[in-house]
């Protein structure tokens, strides 16, 4: 066998093998996965493991997915969620066939639980919530039969029918199915069907005032459809048994269910509950705050669809578990980034030269946008006598290495340059507030001399030509790898310092035409993004991240 071929069969996940069992058996001639989103919140980096896995299924074995929102549960859903649902999806670059909602099935779904009662297989049910809970016993001890467990089914189907009329408020009766109070499957002892609520639901209206739980609608849902494949996470391994149960009491389409790992991320929470949470207390700003885990966020601050579904395929498919390093997800994106990223320079915290010595007044020099791309264009960059650099590019006394300007000191300005430091000027209180610098007009970039060495080049803007730019550097939103894991509420483990605004950065005049479809790389300060908030006389660029992994050199220091 080649090393190629080894490596193919290897790359297959447990679930590629499933499919590919499943076709050559000719058990389906094509499949047919769902991406099934509750519309209670906007989509995090864990759903996009699943929109991966559901879609990058469909996809490789010419099958098709469907979006189904699985809106059963009116208090909690909107539209607007929904409407972030379906952007996110796109911008991650898939395409579903059909879009579809469980409560489309509603009266389909009424049908099917009438069809149980008529078969005995389910009734109705007076007990209270607490009752319910007490009757269904322990994992060690069987479950007791609830007093209305033996109603007739006349009486179940009048009783069925008046809730959906309307007549009972909520909570005063629940349709069970009726399975077997002894399963040491606790899901098995008669679970709910429906319950009532009287809401307004967002597609509905008040049409309905009994709503199905979730095991109800799934699998007849996935059923109706035709799924082949019904992929859900670990946690539902123990409904599985229902979702057979249910499909074949109905005697309908026999969809399966199979159960991957969730994706969890240091750093950061991964339910939408717990997101809620974090918009609605103000710790940000909102659902697509760059801080947050969400698809929004992540566009927000700068991330690109190929260096999240690069993330996908880097951590596979499992079937246990597993907090994965938010290390890995910066990893990708930087790798992606520098393919594609625009080189600019900008400088942070300024510090002003003077080229004592520079008397052309000014000239625009070439700089290539992209070294990476063997393509790059070129954009011409203003130079002039007056320029700042980074305060943390001199040093008046430096230390051995340190090998960037210093009295005395030369330094290449990239696309420039080199210059020499010849003499530091301070205020009354000793700070200093420019350098009276030299140039060497034979070392210019590009020139027939331009080979000449120094130890370090630097960043620099052309201080008549800059323009100002407020910069927002973003970290980790928590303080501790797993806060939903820590003791006491997750909330307390945010990271007060995750938001480092610079009110005024000094960029190069070609940032003001930046774009929403361009990436930048700051030289030698990291990737960067223009940010929604930015306006005609203000601009905004997010960190997506920085050139290399600082993270654990600053715990160190800590
Ligand atoms: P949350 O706990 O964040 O509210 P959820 O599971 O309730 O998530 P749904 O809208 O029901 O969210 O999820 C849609 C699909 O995405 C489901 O199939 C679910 O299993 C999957 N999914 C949700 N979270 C993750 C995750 N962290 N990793 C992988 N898949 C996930
Ligand atoms: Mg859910």
């Amino acid at each position: 066998m080649t090393e190629t071929k080894k490596e193919e069969e290897k790359s297959l996940n447990f679930l590629e093998e499933i499919v590919e069992a499943d076709l050559a058996a000719g058990k389906y001639s094509s499949i047919l996965t769902r991406f099934p989103p509750e519309p209670n919140g906007y989509l995090h980096i864990g759903h996009s493991k699943s929109i991966i896995l559901n879609f990058g299924l469909a996809q490789k074995y010419g099958g098709k997915t469907n979006l189904r929102f699985d809106d059963t549960n009116p208090v909690t859903e909107d539209t607007e969620y929904v409407e972030s649902i379906k952007e996110d999806i796109k911008w991650l670059g898939f395409e579903w066939e059909n879009e579809r909602y469980a409560s489309d099935y509603f009266e389909q779904l009424y049908k099917f639980a009438e069809a149980l009662i008529n078969k005995g297989l389910a009734y109705v049910d007076d007990s209270t919530p607490e009752q319910i809970a007490q009757q269904k016993g322990t994992p060690t001890e069987a479950g007791k039969a609830s007093p209305y467990r033996g109603r007739s089914v006349e009486e179940n189907l009048q009783l069925f029918r008046e809730m959906r009329a309307g007549k009972y408020p909520d909570g005063a009766k629940v349709l069970r199915a009726k399975i077997d109070l002894a399963s040491s499957n606790m899901h098995m002892r008669d679970p709910i069907m429906y319950r009532i609520k009287h809401a307004h639901h967002h597609r509905t209206g008040d049409a309905w005032c009994i709503y199905p739980m979730y095991d109800f609608a799934h699998g007849q849902s996935d059923s109706i459809e035709g799924i082949t494949h019904s992929i859900c996470t670990l946690e539902f391994i123990p409904h599985r048994p229902l979702y057979d149960w249910f499909i074949e009491k109905l005697e309908i389409y026999p969809s399966h269910q199979y159960e991957f790992a969730r994706l969890n991320l240091t750093y950061t929470v991964m339910s939408k509950r717990k997101l809620l949470q974090l918009v609605n207390d103000g710790h940000v700003t909102g659902w697509d705050d760059p801080r947050m885990p969400t698809i929004s966020g992540l566009r927000r601050r700068g991330y690109t669809p190929e260096s999240i579904r690069m993330f996908a395929d880097k951590i596979g498919v499992q079937k246990r578990d597993n907090l994965i390093d938010v290390s890995l997800l910066e990893f990708c994106v930087r790798e992606h980034l520098n393919k594609i990223a625009q080189r600019r320079m900008v400088v942070f915290d300024p510090l002003k030269i003077v080229l004592t010595d520079y008397e052309k007044g000014e000239e625009w020099l070439p700089s290539e946008d992209n070294p990476e791309d063997p393509e790059t264009t070129h954009r011409q960059l203003p130079f002039s006598r007056e320029l700042y650099i980074e305060q943390e590019d001199f040093m008046e006394n430096p230390p051995k290495k340190f090998f960037r300007l210093s009295p005395g000191s030369k330094v290449r300005l990239k696309s420039a340059y080199i210059i020499q430091c010849d003499e530091v000027i301070k205020d009354e209180n000793g700070k200093i507030i420019e350098l009276r610098c030299s140039h060497l007009p034979e070392s210019k970039t590009g020139g027939a001399q331009a080979n000449i060495k120094v130890q370090a080049t630097i960043h620099w803007v052309s201080i008549p030509h800059a323009i100002t730019a407020e910069v927002r550097q973003y970290d980790r939103l928590f303080r501790v790898e797993d806060p939903a894991n820590e003791e006491g509420d997750f909330k307390d483990y945010i990271n007060p310092d995750s938001l480092q605004v610079i009110s005024a950065a000094y960029a190069e005049p070609s940032l003001a035409k930046a774009k929403f479809s361009d990436h930048y790389q700051f030289l030698r300060k990291g990737y960067f993004y223009l940010d929604k908030d930015s306006s005609e006389d203000k601009l905004v660029f997010n960190r997506t991240t920085t050139l290399r992994d600082n993270w654990v050199k600053e715990q160190k220091k800590a």
